[in-house]
């Protein structure tokens, strides 16, 4: 409190004398000449102002989420993330079958990333084949590292494009599958272990169960739609990934 008095008051000493000083040096009229000649340039940012702003934690879970997940339908756009990620792929025939089943530019990957096949064929809309791929390079690849001190070669689907109804039923909503924005994950193989298969892993900790829940819960960050084992009995055996589109940006992460 003192400090801030004591400035205060040397401010109003050295205010006056600066006025008179300015008076005596300059024309009448220097202030209006450099008003019009020369614009008065824009406020600097003020770094301490801009670190005392607190970033809101990271919560890729919340419901009201509202960064889009797909960010560019452009598949030119798409096309080219798609090769920055190092995956190797093709574009597949369009798919316009009956019942609004339709995929109008697939990609057919072979690599997800380089030196990790995703096997056997697949056929995904651009957007949910960049999801992949960089649920892949940022989740699946580090914690194949850390957890299991491997390298993964090749990420088994049970499938991704399929026209079918949710839930393989007659009537109802089409499944995300049916427009190839989702893939259903079986099995990772790596080089110099076992394959690892996705399952229910009740029991006591297991470095096997902590690198599956690890890779699911970093998928929350890039799909929308994300079951797996526990969910129910359907998704017992894989990851349900997809990228539906929900209102209010809402993901579904079980
Ligand atoms: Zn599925």
């Amino acid at each position: 409190m003192a400090v801030t008095r004591r400035r205060g008051c040397r401010r109003n000493r050295v205010a006056p004398l600066l006025a008179v000083a300015l008076a005596v040096v300059l024309p009448p009229d220097a202030g209006a000449q450099s008003a019009v000649a020369e614009p008065v340039p824009p406020p600097q940012p003020r770094p301490a102002v801009v670190e005392a702003v607190r970033l809101p934690d990271a919560r890729p879970l919340a419901p009201a989420h509202n960064e889009p997940i797909i960010r560019d339908n452009s598949s030119e756009t798409c096309l080219a993330r798609l090769r920055s990620l190092g995956v190797t792929f093709s574009a597949a025939t369009p798919i316009a079958a009956s019942r609004g089943c339709r995929v109008p530019a697939p990609v057919a990957i072979t690599e997800i990333a380089p030196g990790v096949r995703l096997t056997p064929d697949s056929r995904l809309n651009c957007q949910t084949a960049e999801a992949l791929a960089t649920w892949m390079r940022d989740v699946v690849l580090p914690a194949s590292r850390t957890e299991l001190k491997s390298r993964p070669t090749a990420l088994v689907h049970d499938s991704t494009y399929v026209c079918r109804r949710r839930n393989g039923r007659a009537d109802g909503k089409l499944s995300e599958h049916a427009t190839g924005n989702a893939i259903d994950i079986r099995t990772i193989a790596f080089a110099g272990r076992d394959a690892l298969p996705i399952r229910i892993r009740n029991g006591r900790a297991s470095t096997e169960k902590r690198f599956q829940a690890r890779l699911r819960k970093g998928a929350c960050k890039y799909f929308s739609t994300v079951l797996g084992p526990g969910t129910n009995a359907a998704h017992a055996t894989h990851f349900h990934f997809d990228l539906a589109r929900r209102k209010g940006g809402y993901r579904l992460c079980q």
